[in-house]
């Protein structure tokens, strides 16, 4: 995800942090400190305590997903929770319920092993002591409460949140994938938009008016992404790679490569030296420079260094997947050390578009 930087990394795991979650802890500094005599620290404390109860929670998704193959690319946690962002999505319905499961099975365990915590220390008297407010709520009390409302506000069954995620499973394993995922994501737009008039009417806080954006809008890619998944479903990469691949020297300009793209069909090039890939060049780039009056720079200047390849016999779902995640222009296909083909948007798109073409003849 963009604007996000890793932090650490857990179990093999990259942990990154969003940067407007850091715009959240100053905000909470800030306010806490200039409304009081509190200081700005200990509604930090809660936020981190909060946070680190959701990566927990992501954790709980992410192991389950590698027990059943799918690779995890990284957890990101994000002013309004966590993500665990997935490599390719679950190949059986069973997969998903129990990936969809994992996190809210873990945020319930935490938060019953805590709550049975806080009777053994201090029996039922805490909970009187506590709405007479006498005492401070003790930080295991406060564990129990996260972790418990977490795992009960994730099981609503919001696709794409995770109560939509085991729905549509449930409903995969009797209709299949594409009309589950369908009901799914009418159920979940229709309680985010549910839940975002009562935020307007005020019967919620505002952040979960956020929430309900996030939920509707997520709804909408994982309907693109599930039509995508149908569309080519049992391609490869070799079907689908456009083959004649012109590559570029790091010391031609610009424009000589301008000039070769506007006479190919190719928008991207590997930059090779000898025979070494060294870098990328966009088409993008290749514009930039063509506004910034930059035509005579070489391509090493300009090229990208981050070069993602794949196989030939790759499933193109999985190749589509991580382009849509990283945002990827393009990812080179090598076999046996050689470049064999290039895969962008635009043979996806043109593979798709034969596929409905036969559709409507058939
Ligand atoms: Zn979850």
């Amino acid at each position: 995800m963009r604007w996000s930087f890793t932090i650490g990394t857990i179990f093999g795991i990259p942990i990154r942090l969003h940067v407007t979650f850091l715009l959240l802890l100053a905000w909470i500094g800030f306010n806490t400190s200039s409304s009081g005599n509190q200081g700005g620290l200990p509604g930090i404390f809660h936020v981190v305590l909060v946070f680190f109860c959701v990566l927990l929670h992501e954790l709980g998704h992410s192991l389950m997903a590698r027990r059943y193959g799918v690779g995890v690319e990284s957890i990101t946690l994000l002013p309004i929770g966590g993500m665990a962002a997935m490599k390719t999505l679950p190949d059986s319905a069973r997969a998903e319920f129990l990936i969809a499961l994992a996190g809210p099975a873990v945020s319930l365990s935490l938060g019953t092993a805590f709550l049975v915590g806080t009777y053994h220390q201090y029996g039922t008297d805490l909970w009187n002591s506590l709405a007479k407010s006498a005492i401070a709520t003790p930080l295991i009390v406060e564990m129990s409460i996260i972790n418990l409302a977490l795992g009960i506000f994730n099981l609503v069954p919001a696709f794409p949140m995770d109560g939509g995620r085991i729905l549509r499973a449930v409903l995969w394993s009797r209709q299949g994938f594409e009309p589950a995922t369908q009901i799914a994501v009418k159920i979940g737009q229709g309680l985010a938009v549910g839940l975002f008039l009562m935020t307007l009417f005020g019967y919620f806080n505002s952040w979960l008016g956020l929430i309900a954006i996030f939920i509707y809008f997520g709804a909408e890619s994982e309907k693109r992404s599930a039509a995508w998944r149908t569309a080519i479903a049992d391609a490869l990469v070799a079907d689908v790679m456009q083959t004649r691949v012109q590559t570029v020297h790091p010391d031609e300009t610009i424009d000589e490569v301008f000039h070769r793209m506007m006479e190919s069909t190719q928008d991207h090039f590997p930059v090779v030296a000898g025979d070494e890939t060294v870098g990328l060049l966009t088409r993008r780039t290749i514009v930039t420079a063509m506004q910034d009056h930059q035509m005579d720079r070489r391509v090493s200047q300009l090229m990208s260094l981050e070069i993602h390849y794949c196989s030939p016999l790759d499933p193109l779902a999985q190749i589509v997947q991580l382009m849509d995640q990283r945002n990827l222009p393009c990812v080179l296909v090598l076999h046996d050390d050689k470049i064999a083909g290039l895969i962008t948007s635009r043979q996806v798109w043109r593979y798709r578009w034969d596929k409905q073409q036969e559709v409507n003849r058939s």
